[in-house]
This record gives C-alpha cells, structure tokens and sequence, in this order.
C-alpha cells in the first residue's frame, strides 16, 4: 500500500495495515474523531503525546484552502453564481466535509512523524 494510498484509507502509518479511527464511517457523529490507543496490528502509538492532533491544523488547512479555491473558481468563474448564494454553498460544502477534512488532516499529520516499516507491510 502506497502512503497516499494509506492516508486517504486512513491507516496506520508504521504498518499500513491497522486502521487509525475505530469507525469506519466519517459520519458516525459522536465517534468520528474516536482513534485507538495503539495501532491493531503492529501496537505503534497514535496518541504520541497530549495534544498532538493540534497540530493537524496544518494539515488539514492546506485541504480547506484547496477546496475553497476549488469550489470558488468552478462557481463563480465557470457557473458565475451569485455572491450570496456562493457564500451559502461554500460553508454548507465545507462544514458538510470536516469530518472527512479532519480526519485526512490527522492521518498526514501522523505520517510526517511516523516512519513507514516495509518489514511489517509485507507481512
Ligand atoms: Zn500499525
């Protein structure tokens, strides 16, 4: 499994085989964010230390700003939308996406800090 590969499936970035939040689904409200202590498959840690997915801002920042442009270019240059209604389409767009955002921003977090080990991929 490449490493984009394991961050957009949200896995263990030592293994690429344990999955990083303990649901699946990114909507599933009140556990969306819920990540196991230690990696299923090969016991890396994910709670490095308090605090550390703060830090994930900046790398989930970087998603929001792309997708804003993103969406900002496709209605108002090529569909030429309105301004209100746009504003009204950004922040539902966006606030509909942050658990998604979130937790991509988590997962590339994670991997700047966590060496990938081929031995225990292969496995
Ligand atoms: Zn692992």
């Amino acid at each position: 499994m490449s490493l984009a590969s394991a961050i957009v499936h949200q896995k263990c970035p030592r293994c690429r085989k344990g999955n990083l939040f303990v649901k699946k689904n990114p909507y599933a409200l009140n556990d969306a964010l819920k990540m196991p202590d230690r990696c299923a498959v090969c016991g890396q840690d994910f709670k490095m230390e308090p605090g550390f997915y703060i830090g994930a801002l900046w790398t989930s920042f970087p998603i929001v700003i792309f997708l804003m442009t993103s969406l900002s270019i496709i209605l108002l240059v090529i569909v030429k939308m309105d301004l209100y209604p746009f504003f009204a389409v950004l922040t539902l767009f966006l606030f509909s996406l942050q658990p998604i955002i979130i937790r991509l921003g988590r997962a590339i977090w994670i991997s700047i800090f966590v060496e990938y080990d081929p031995e225990l991929g292969e496995r």
